[in-house]
């Protein structure tokens, strides 16, 4: 009689009358109110027909409704499907095709579309406010909802991956993959009751949903609930927070408000920041302006967290910190495999408790890219600094390979970023009929300003190998970016693959 993310994670609500969530509005829910929510839904998807082991689509907006069904799945044993709100009809058919989803949970405003290209699977409507059929049916059911035995190995999700690389990916996660990040970060990030973490990342992705939710959960702890980041709202509720969970984006967009200073952080004891890369001087303008160090640590969809900064000890710049305890890290180099020493750059591969069971019905794909000893080619290059830091260097699929060499686009990046008139570049690289590969890099101006392309490469060439500078320099309007802000360099890639061949 078990179900490990239940009796951990939420069976601890039952009965809480302290604030779980605080929104918006200002208004609070206890743990004990969000708990008959969730089991209200759970007793609503049975009905619906919903068994162990099916797969809930779900595209709704954040609300508490929203996450709740996260825990009405656990519940119900149902394995929890959250996609980005941002998906569109032909990206939803894929997702609920490929799932074979029982059940498509969505907005009143695309129940219609959804109904279209949902095929076999039930559609049920869940709005922000709290509205919509599920709701209905929810309200017919009791608040009490007997949890359904799981183990430890039980699909909880199934986790699209962001499509940065290519097609998104179905990532398998089981009970006991999901539990264990929680458990570790609790400790390593040192959350308590007390701590009231400000969220403001969306909920269909691995670092909003796994990372900071079930990290207050495991703590016992509450958090500010809110729909989306947004710089007034987030300054508005920063001073009941303790900690916060965030991308790079949430950073630069704070410091670039004057409102945002110490006193407003006063109560704060933790900033962290995933998902894509935090630039040294966002670091350093951080610490300047608050006092407080990011603590800068590296997740993905198939394996939730591998790497953290230290909580006590040293925050360094421009790395993702030290594998967290259970977690084993390894480079390796890209054509043979092997193991390479400290400070030289390979595949990082990773092994623990949090590495994923393989890619939903991709079996070709998950023998490729999980060994069978455990290890997860995670398909991004890094290397391990002589203290041990993990140093990220980009992406695999990224890598460019021109007359033979190697090139590393970041380290072209770091020095074009640098250059007057620039405020950010992607580099790659696309099919050169001598080189295999060439490099071109794209920039965006700063604002106001014309970046002055001769002088730049002047200064690139003083600065890096023949080898390594762009062959082409172009200035774009912006970077095309995912909803998580990742640059999408496969775009890139196809925009700039003629730019070398055809006499060009
Ligand atoms: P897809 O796998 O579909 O191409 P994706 O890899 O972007 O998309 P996610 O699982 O959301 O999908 O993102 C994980 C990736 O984000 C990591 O593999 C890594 O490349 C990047 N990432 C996460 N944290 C950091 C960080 N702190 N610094 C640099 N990159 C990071
Ligand atoms: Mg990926």
């Amino acid at each position: 009689m078990a179900n490990p993310l239940y009796d951990r994670l939420l069976a601890p609500l039952k009965g809480r009358d302290t604030t779980f969530l605080t929104l918006q509005d200002g208004t609070h829910l206890s743990g004990d109110a969000f708990l008959r929510i969730a089991a209200r839904q759970a007793g609503a998807l049975a009905a619906a027909g919903l068994k162990p082991g099916d797969r809930l689509a779900v595209q709704v907006e954040k609300s508490p409704e929203a996450l709740a069904l996260y825990a009405a799945c656990v519940m119900s044993g149902v394995v929890f499907l959250p996609l980005n709100t941002a998906y569109k009809a032909d990206e939803l058919e894929y997702f609920v095709s490929d799932s074979a989803a029982g059940a498509v949970v969505c907005g009143p405003a695309s129940e219609e579309t959804l109904r279209r290209i949902a095929g076999a699977a039930r559609v049920l409507t869940l709005d922000a406010d709290g509205t919509g059929s599920l709701s209905d049916a929810a309200a017919g059911q009791p608040d009490q909802f007997r949890p359904v035995d799981r183990t430890d190995d039980d699909l909880a999700a199934l986790l699209y991956t962001s499509g940065t690389t290519g097609r998104s990916k179905g990532a398998m996660l089981s009970q006991s993959n999901l539990l264990s990040n929680a458990l570790t970060l609790v400790e390593e990030w040192r959350f308590t009751p007390q701590d009231v973490l400000l969220h403001a990342l969306p909920i269909f992705h691995t670092h909003g949903l796994f990372v900071a939710s079930n990290v207050v959960l495991a703590a016992g702890a509450s958090m500010i609930y809110l729909p989306k980041f947004d710089v007034d709202t987030v300054l508005r509720f920063l001073p009941q927070a303790t900690s916060m969970m965030g991308v790079p984006t949430f950073y630069t967009r704070l410091l670039a408000d004057p409102r945002f200073d110490r006193a407003i952080c006063s109560g704060m004891r933790l900033f962290t920041s995933g998902s894509a890369p935090l630039l040294a001087e966002t670091h350093k303008a951080f610490e300047a302006r608050t006092g407080h160090r990011i603590l800068e640590r590296y997740g993905m969809t198939e394996t939730n967290m591998n790497t953290s900064n230290p909580y006590e000890g040293e925050r360094r710049a421009g790395t993702v910190g030290f594998p967290l305890p259970g977690v084993e890290l390894k480079i390796t180099d890209p054509e043979t495999g092997a193991t390479l020493p400290d400070g030289e750059a390979g595949i990082i591969e990773v092994r623990g408790p949090n590495v994923f069971q393989g890619y939903w019905q991709m079996p070709e794909k998950t023998k490729a890219e999980l060994r069978e000893d455990g290890f997860f080619i995670t398909g991004d290059i890094g290397l391990v600094d002589p203290d041990g830091y993990v140093q990220i260097v980009g992406r695999a699929k990224d890598l460019i390979i021109s007359g033979g060499y190697n090139i590393y686009p970041k380290e072209v990046e770091l020095v074009l970023d640098d250059q007057p008139g620039v405020l950010e570049s992607a580099v790659i690289g696309v099919p050169h009929p001598d080189f295999g590969e060439g490099v071109v890099g794209v920039l965006v101006a700063a604002p106001g300003a014309t970046p002055d392309l001769d002088a730049i490469r002047a200064s690139v060439g003083e600065k890096l190998a023949r080898f390594k500078q762009p062959k082409v320099l172009e200035v774009v309007s912006e970077l095309p970016r995912n909803t998580m802000g990742k640059v999408q360099k496969n775009i890139l890639r196809d925009q700039y693959a003629g730019v070398f061949s055809a006499g060009g």
